[in-house]
């Protein structure tokens, strides 16, 4: 995927005039956001279980290379090959590698964030493989040629009617009169196409939502079981997923899982969990020959050290997302590369660089919902602050700098500061009393482009304050009975 995270302010205009993208993203608040309250009040443990959840998280970063050898040590006596690769283009190259060793052309692919961001299917595409998305939001992006706008919904930002006319146009070998109407035809014939493919498959790709070091176990965590058809039916599984996957023990992943389904889309829990260790025993009636897993730094080791470690807590729930005003209103295409959200104006930056993707910390109103609602407690608007402030150092941003710093000449020097508010909102007020508001302003036209901007009342809030506090201070002369 080309990183567009350099043109998001015009990304961004671009998604505020899409009225499908609105009537989409629109169902929010009613859907995921609601699903999520609901779930965590029928948990009175949930903040307890937030705090477990982000120790976990801490411990295991503190401890990265411990957790990694035990899980490969793990993995390996389970019969499991574990391969190791420092960034994107190793990543690709030895999954590449295991594909044509084995005369690989199909491949069936799990949803993963982390292909997405080494752009495996790409590489493999442009090998001569033919990879198809299990997943059902990523197969219709598959189709219609476009990347994830959302962590765990991909597709959010399509309609019903937008899929029923992708089916008809994709699949054509179908009855041109079948009945697409409702969510339940569209799914049961993307499960009808999607099967034969699973059982074409020479090899399956997936990813991991957590690698547990106690077993050497690949943990996947879906709503469709299409994780479970990719890794069981091809005769190769490979395991695609990043050093910050790892968690201890068995009790640590359930303590993650009761807070990440809940946090993603409010279910007690996701319906297909899979511990997948090692390859097929002689004992089991089914599951791969061998099973590769290869753990890819690409970054992260960096972050840790420039103390961004706190990002790496993130468990891909989407909830940050979910509760972004700013989300809400651009949708994820808008942050122009893999990852969304608050969580992508995070780690966008750490992965491209601040020069290619500072811009994306800017767009947060620092509301702060995405932290109250992190199930790892992940510090987002601070890290965001972290990117704005390390933005401005670079030299970037001359005139929000300038705007800044005159500023701050009037907030070191009250009399002057209270006197400059004074004169601009006596003479505002006076010209925009007739008018009620102004529909454009000189020095504040983007915003007026929009919106209205309402003319001030005649006294600043200091003023206001000051003769508030003095009413209260005048002692009251009692009133004489008469
Ligand atoms: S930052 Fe937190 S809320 Fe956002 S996706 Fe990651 S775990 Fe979920």
């Amino acid at each position: 995927m080309t990183p567009s995270t350099q043109t998001f302010k015009s990304n961004a205009t671009a998604a505020l005039a899409d009225a499908k993208l609105a009537k989409a993203l629109s169902g929010l608040p009613s859907g995921l956001v609601a699903q999520r309250t609901a779930a965590k009040g029928r948990v009175p443990e949930f903040e307890a279980l937030r705090n477990a959840a982000r120790d976990i998280r801490d411990h295991t970063l503190a401890h990265l290379d411990l957790y990694l050898e035990a899980f490969a040590a793990k993995a390996e006596a389970a019969g499991s090959k574990v391969h190791w690769a420092v960034d994107a283009a190793e990543a690709r190259t030895i999954i590449a590698r295991l594909a044509q060793q084995r005369g690989v052309r199909r491949v069936a692919k799990g949803k993963s964030m982390v292909s997405e961001e080494i752009a495996l299917n790409e590489h493999l595409g442009a090998l001569g493989m033919d990879v198809f998305e299990s997943d059902l939001g990523e197969y219709l992006l598959q189709i219609r040629g476009e990347t994830p706008s959302h962590i765990i919904a991909p597709a959010i930002h399509l309609s019903q009617d937008q899929v029923e006319a992708d089916f008809r146009k994709h699949h054509a070998q179908l009855d041109p009169n079948r009945i697409l109407g409702t969510p339940e035809s569209l799914v049961a014939e993307a499960r009808t196409v999607l099967r034969q493919r699973f059982l074409d498959a020479d090899i399956g790709i997936t990813g991991a939502n957590f690698l547990i070091a106690e077993t050497g176990s690949a943990v996947i965590v879906t709503n469709e079981g299409n994780g479970d058809l990719s890794a069981h039916l091809p005769k190769t599984h490979i395991v695609l997923a990043s050093i910050d996957k790892v968690v201890p023990t068995l009790v640590d992943l359930a303590t993650l899982l009761r807070v990440l389904a809940r946090s993603a889309t409010g279910q007690d829990m996701t319906a297909y969990t899979s511990l997948l260790t090692g390859p097929k025993a002689a004992s089991d009636i089914d599951g791969p020959a061998e099973c590769h897993i290869v753990i890819v730094d690409n970054g992260r080791t960096d972050m840790l050290k420039a103390g961004l470690g706190e990002a790496l807590r993130c468990i891909r729930c989407g909830a940050c997302l979910n509760h972004c005003p700013i989300y809400n209103a651009i949708g994820g295409h808008a942050y122009g590369w893999v990852y969304a959200g608050p969580i992508g104006a995070v780690l966008s930056p750490a992965f491209l660089g601040i020069d290619a993707a500072g811009d994306l910390p800017s767009a947060s109103t620092f509301c702060g919902k995405c932290e109250e609602v992190c199930p790892v407690k992940i510090p987002l608007t601070s890290l965001m602050r972290g990117w704005r402030e390390k933005k401005l150092a670079s030299g970037a941003g001359r005139r929000e700098r300038a705007l800044l710093s005159a500023w701050a000449f009037f907030a070191e020097r009250p009399k002057l500061y209270h006197l400059a508010a004074r004169f601009g909102i006596a003479t505002l007020s006076a010209l925009g009393r007739s008018r009620g508001a102004f529909r454009r302003l000189p020095f504040a036209g983007r915003w007026t482009a929009t919106r209205d901007f309402p003319a001030p009342q005649r006294r600043t809030f200091q003023q206001l304050w000051a003769e508030h506090q003095h009413r209260r201070e005048v002692p009251q002369v009692p009133k004489v009975p008469r």
